[in-house]
Formats: structure tokens, C-alpha cells, sequence
């Protein structure tokens, strides 16, 4: 196994910041109810529950009034503060704008922008109006963008003018859209808005800084979310605004939130990452957040930890190899001292990415696993624990996972099988919009069936062995790509691998192997059976891949996932599928 080769790291957020962690995992298991969490909750008078409200006005109401919220840095480098206060104040005029334009609880409100305060604004302002928001990646181009918006009903789009422009052909096709609210920031954009969209600026100068959050119940709809595509078309995953206890909780557990950090998240609200972590975790928390604008370079990067002193990072597998590609030599250019507590979610991390980290920052990354429908996270490797490289930890306090075979009977520790969570966690997802049937087909026997294979060892941490569709039957053995693929970035050649089964008339299926090389690196035959050997001596001959092709970068969900379906198809020449969310190359 890839993972035998890694000693687990022990390494707790005590050691720098002098705060215990958050959560002693082993006795937190015992007699655990969600109820005691509920109960730190605010609730809205009556029993409401509103997830603007535990976010942001419960602190605003309260001693953390002024104290920052967010830091914004934008991809000019302008900064920009915003406190508990503020952002009170603000969401409370957008949800004015929004009642006046006649929203109502429930209704959908969309918004198209990129990472900017008002984004944050008008999402809160939807959940404090009651309706439920889908935030879409701006890196969409016009059909993604459609399909989501047909598929929603949204009433009301939010975007800027750039993208606004860049959708202008199918408006016409959004037959449920009324209002168009234009966020035209620092008037960046000089020409005029369209006279048919509203400038979100000028109803913001108008507008009240009064506002009651219309009274939502736990059960109510906040979030919508269509999930990654990383396996086919993407599906509209709704939340419910009780998500929120658990998006609490998992900031305080798994994410070792406390006080006085200066927590980034690197996820793009377009992914549920970037809302249940890029807004709720923290702010329920009334902890002070980094939302940086621009896009991603190792050195940009590390000079945001270094320039805000950023304490907690949540970021992802593909970042994260990305840095390694980039070398060791750039981190030391900058101080990182202030960073404490790192963690990835989004893909497997391979354990080589946990060691790096360690080695690079003197602390490991934490990996955890949820998804889109999860809500929150659902596993993971907490302060409190041992980090073992290449697992994904262990079940948080309240939710149940199992490893199940086809006929949903657990099976032993060691054994590769399906991954389910047993129903009724507080951030479960209540549907996959307009689709009903394919919501009901993720349940079977008693359990919420998550799609990926995973194994569990005889200490209760979780393993991922890979989606199930990619999971790879040869000469008799099932293959995880997610193994090979960290034995072949292991080489020092490989900056990525995608590992995917291409059909065999013997073998039935053989493993196939695309890799990406790092910066300095050639293609040659030589090169390729080097890899193909050292592959075979850490993996067995007979799950070392059989074949290996060079290719200049892997194709990836914009979330930043390897899409293997389209490897296969593209080797196969098979159609694509659905490739909305295919990053451009
Ligand atoms: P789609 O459902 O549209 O195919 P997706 O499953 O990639 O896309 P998300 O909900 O964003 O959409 O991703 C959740 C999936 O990402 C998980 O089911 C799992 O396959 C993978 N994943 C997330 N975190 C981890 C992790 N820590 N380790 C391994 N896999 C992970
Ligand atoms: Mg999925």
C-alpha cells in the first residue's frame, strides 16, 4: 500500500498558539448529541433559524460588533475591512433591495461575480430576505450559467459587468429572471449599465440599514449548490439553513478555529467549499476571515499568509501540488511564521502532499472528506490526532460512515468497499433540484450512498480509495487510481498523475497512467520506463500501470479535480459528456 510508506505525524495547534484543540476526538464520541450544539446556536426569536443571522448579526449584536470580519484583498491589491457591524449594516440594505424588488422566502437569487465584499453582501442580504442563493463560479462561461439558471428559477441575477457581457446572449432564455443587479466595484467597468439592470450601488445608497431577517425555519431551503461535474452532469444539491450547527462545529473541530485567527479559505464560493468554509465556518464562529481576489501563484499566495498573518488555511490537493511544483525554494522567500493549522479538502491529498507540508511549513496538511450533498465535513484529521498520511481521518462526533459491500453489509476493517453515511446529519443536502428520482436513488437500506469506495483500518480512520466509477477491475484486482497516482507523484519527475482503466481483451481492464511532468523535466522513452519501474516497485507488478503517456497538464474540473472520465473517454474516443465545468487548458 502507497500509505505504508509514510510514519504518521503528531502535531497539535498547541505547540504554536498555545490553545488546545478544539476537540478531545475520543471522548467528544461518547454520549454525542447534536442537541447541545443547537442550543449555542442564537435562533431567531420564535424559533427561526436564518443562517445571516448566526453568521453575522448575532455578532453584531454583540461584543464582536467591531471586530473585522473580513479582510478583502483585491487583485489590484486594494484592501478593504469590514466588521461584524459593517456587514451587518450591509446585508441588511440588500435585503431591503431585495424585498422592494418583491423577493420572497424561497425564491432564488443568483449570483454571477467574482470574489469581491459585495458578493459576501448580497449573499447574506439573500439569506436575511429569505430566499435561497446559488452562487456560480464566475469563471463560467454563458451556457453553464444558463442551464443553472433555467434549471433554478432564479428571479434575480447579481453580477458585474464584465460578466454581465459576457452572458449577454442567453438572458433572453431566462424566463424566470426579473432583475439584473449590476456591481460595478470602484467602477472598474467604464461603460454604462444597461438601462434594463439595476445598479446594485445606487439601490445600495437608497436603501435602509433596518432590516428583520424574514423568519426561516431549520427545515427551510438557504443554499443551492450544483456539484462539481466531476463525474457527469452536475446536479443541484439544496441545503437547509440547520446546516449551519454542523458548518459551526466542523470549523471548530476539524478546521481548530478559535478567537484570534486570521483564517483564509482558498475554495471560490462558486463551490460549496467556499461557502459552508469561505463564509459560514468562520463567521459562525465570529472569527476573521481573508477573502483574497485574484487568482493563484505559488508567490502571490504565500505572500497573502505572510501579509495578513494568516493563521488557518483550508485549501485543496490540487493547490496544494501546484506549491510543490513550484518548489521549496519560494516558501522561504516569505515569513509563514504566523501559519499554525493547515487542512485540504476536495480530492484524496497524497501522502506525499502531507509530508511536504511538514516539511516545508513544520506542520502536515489535515485532510478531510465531504461533498457537495454532505453539507459540511464529514471526516477528518483533527488537531486532536495523529495524522496518518493519505487517510482522510475519521468520522466527525454525530455522524455515522461505513464501509459497505454491494448488498449493504458492512465489511471487515482492511477491505475496500462503498462508502455510506447513515441518514439525518445536520447539514445533509434535502435534494437534488428538479430531480427527485436521482435524489432518491442515493439512498438504499438505510444509508445515504456517497458514490466513492473507501476502506476503514483497524484504528477507525477512513482510507479513499477512489470514485466508484473509476475504480479499475485488472487481471482480478480493483485498483484505486487515487494509489497509483500518489506512488507515481512520489517520482521526482511527476508533478501530476491521472490513472484510469483502459479495457483489455486478458487483463479486462489495464491501468493506464497520464502523468504531467515538473518544470525542468523532458519527455523521453528513457524517462517514461524509469517511472514505469519505480511505480513497480512501490505499487506490485500488478497494479503498476501498464502504459504511461506524458500529457502537458491533466484535464480538471474549474474546482480543480482531475476529471478521469474524460482521460477515458478522450483514450477511448468515446464522446466527452458533460464538460461544463471543464477548465479552460
Ligand atoms: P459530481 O458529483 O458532479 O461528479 P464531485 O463529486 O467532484 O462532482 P463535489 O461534491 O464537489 O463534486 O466533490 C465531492 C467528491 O470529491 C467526493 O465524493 C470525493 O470523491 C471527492 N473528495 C472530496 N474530498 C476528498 C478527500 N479528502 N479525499 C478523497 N476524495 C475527496
Ligand atoms: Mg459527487
Amino acid at each position: 500500500m502507497a500509505e505504508a510508506n509514510f510514519k504518521p505525524i503528531k502535531k497539535t495547534s498547541v505547540e504554536k498558539m498555545e490553545v488546545k484543540p478544539n476537540l478531545d476526538l475520543e471522548e467528544s464520541y461518547k454520549d454525542f448529541d447534536w442537541e447541545s450544539l443547537y442550543k449555542q446556536l442564537d435562533w431567531l426569536p420564535g424559533g427561526g433559524l436564518n443562517k445571516a443571522h448566526e453568521a453575522i448579526d448575532r455578532h453584531a449584536n454583540g461584543d464582536k460588533r467591531d471586530k473585522i470580519a473580513m479582510i478583502w484583498e483585491g487583485k489590484n491589491g486594494e484592501r478593504e475591512d469590514y466588521t461584524f457591524g459593517d456587514m451587518q449594516r450591509l446585508t441588511n440594505k440588500f435585503a431591503n433591495i431585495l424585498q422592494s424588488l418583491g423577493i420572497q422566502k424561497g425564491d432564488r437569487v443568483f449570483i454571477f461575480m467574482d470574489r469581491l465584499p459585495e458578493l459576501y453582501i448580497a449573499f447574506f442580504g439573500a439569506l436575511k430576505a429569505g430566499a435561497v442563493v446559488g452562487p456560480l463560479f464566475s469563471a463560467f462561461g454563458p451556457e453553464p450559467v444558463r442551464d443553472r439558471m433555467q434549471d433554478s428559477g432564479a428571479k434575480v441575477l447579481v453580477t458585474q459587468p464584465d460578466l454581465r457581457r459576457k452572458i449577454a446572449e442567453i438572458i433572453p432564455e431566462l424566463f424566470d429572471l426579473q432583475h439584473i443587479l449590476i456591481v460595478n466595484k470602484d467602477s472598474r467597468d467604464p461603460a454604462p449599465i444597461d438601462p434594463q439592470d439595476l445598479s446594485y450601488h445606487e439601490e445600495m445608497d437608497k436603501a435602509s440599514e433596518d432590516f428583520t431577517t424574514v423568519v426561516t425555519g431549520q427545515y427551510d431551503y438557504s443554499i443551492m449548490h450544483y456539484t462539481s461535474g466531476t463525474t457527469g452532469k452536475p446536479k443541484g444539491a439544496v441545503h437547509r439553513h440547520q446546516a449551519v450547527v454542523q458548518q459551526m462545529a466542523t470549523g471548530r473541530w476539524a478546521l481548530d478555529l478559535h478567537d484570534d485567527d486570521i483564517y483564509w479559505c482558498t475554495a471560490d464560493p462558486g463551490w460549496v467549499t467556499g461557502t459552508s468554509y469561505g463564509m459560514l465556518a468562520p463567521w459562525t464562529n465570529g472569527v476573521t476571515q481573508l477573502i483574497y481576489e485574484g487568482g493563484f501563484s505559488a508567490s502571490r499566495w504565500y505572500e497573502q499568509i505572510q501579509k495578513h498573518k494568516v493563521t488557518v488555511w483550508y485549501t485543496a490537493p490540487t493547490a496544494i501540488r501546484m506549491l510543490m511544483k513550484a518548489g521549496e525554494e519560494v516558501p522561504t522567500r516569505f515569513d509563514l511564521s504566523s501559519l499554525r493549522y493547515m487542512c485540504s479538502v476536495g480530492e484524496p491529498l497524497n501522502p506525499e502532499a502531507v509530508v511536504w507540508g511538514d516539511d516545508v511549513f513544520g506542520m502536515p496538511f489535515h485532510d478531510n472528506w465531504w461533498q457537495t450533498e454532505t453539507g459540511a465535513i464529514m471526516c477528518a484529521n483533527y488537531p486532536s490526532m495523529e495524522v496518518r498520511p493519505g487517510s482522510m481521518g475519521k468520522p466527525i462526533p454525530g455522524v455515522q460512515l461505513a464501509i459497505v459491500d454491494e448488498d449493504f453489509n458492512e465489511v471487515p476493517d482492511g477491505e475496500d468497499g462503498n462508502l455510506v453515511v447513515k441518514p439525518g446529519w445536520p447539514s445533509m443536502f434535502h435534494g437534488y433540484w428538479n430531480n427527485a428520482e436521482m435524489y432518491n436513488s442515493r439512498f438504499r437500506k438505510g444509508w445515504y450512498i456517497t458514490g466513492d469506495t473507501a476502506r476503514k483500518d483497524s484504528d477507525g480512520y477512513f482510507w479513499f480509495v477512489g470514485r466508484a466509477d473509476d475504480v479499475i477491475n485488472t487481471a482480478g484486482h480493483l485498483v484505486g487510481p487515487f494509489e497509483v497516482e500518489s506512488a507515481l507523484i512520489e517520482h521526482p519527475a511527476v508533478a501530476e498523475a491521472g490513472v484510469i482503466g483502459k479495457p483489455d481483451e486478458i487483463a479486462m481492464e489495464i491501468v493506464k497512467a497520464f502523468v504531467s511532468l515538473k518544470d525542468g523535466y523532458e519527455e523521453s522513452t528513457k524517462l517514461r520506463n524509469e517511472i514505469m519501474r519505480f511505480a513497480r516497485e512501490k505499487l506490485s507488478t500488478a497494479i503498476a500501470p501498464r502504459e504511461i503517456d506524458f500529457i502537458p497538464s491533466l484535464p480538471k474540473t474549474r474546482s480543480g479535480k482531475i476529471m478521469r472520465r474524460l482521460l477515458k473517454a478522450r483514450e477511448l474516443g468515446l464522446p466527452e459528456g458533460d464538460t461544463s465545468t471543464l477548465e479552460d487548458d
